[in-house]
């Protein structure tokens, strides 16, 4: 952040946007080959989350965590790339049955209360879908630590060195989103010895 946020115009906003936005990284369909049991998992979860016809799984390349993502229309289900190489297959099929979730949602213009956003809700759905809170808990922190890393990143190469208060800031935004997150996984009852529902 620079010495001035205070009188940012709307203009400083959209440049500081810019400036933080990667270029859009190339996607590829998953249709076979390496990606294979990925597909299958997909399919499987899907299926156990009544969704028909699921949309296309796409990888998308890049070297950052980002976000998985069920784009707009549910035109497809994004993995980053990197996602395949953080977490273990157990956490990257809560991944999958998060954003499946999303694609359920869209599909039913479902809206939420405030007491629990769509992020909780798919968090939730996940957990049900893999029967696994652990897996669940552990890839969001995971996910969450790169995330925190590449935010500082992004924001220093943008803005210059931020202080230690800002780092202390952005990490305890986190912590304190994950906890919500984490805290709402927790609380979801599983039935004994295999998937809830
Ligand atoms: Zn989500």
């Amino acid at each position: 952040m620079g010495q001035e946020t205070d009188q940012s115009t709307p203009d400083e906003f959209a440049k500081a946007a810019r400036c933080m936005s990667e270029p859009p990284p190339p996607r590829h369909n998953v249709e076979s080959g390496e990606y294979n049991h990925l597909l299958e998992r997909y399919k499987a979860l899907a299926a156990i989350e009544h969704i028909d016809n699921p949309p296309p799984l796409v990888i998308v390349e890049s070297p950052f965590v980002g976000q998985s993502g069920a784009n707009g229309t549910t035109k497809n289900v994004a993995i980053r790339s990197r996602l395949l190489q953080l977490l273990t297959d157990a956490e990257l099929d809560d991944t999958l049955a998060h954003e499946l979730r999303h694609v359920a949602q869209q599909r039913s213009n479902q809206s939420f209360d405030s007491s629990e956003g769509s992020e909780e809700d798919a968090d939730k759905a996940a957990v049900i879908a893999t029967g696994n809170k652990e897996a669940t808990i552990t890839g969001l922190n995971k996910i969450a630590s790169e995330q925190i890393k590449e935010v500082i990143a992004k924001m220093e190469k943008c803005f210059g060195d931020l202080s230690e208060e800002q780092i202390e800031k952005l990490i305890n935004d986190q912590k304190a989103f994950l906890k919500i997150r984490t805290n709402a996984i927790k609380n979801v009852d599983l039935l004994p010895g295999g998937q809830g529902r």
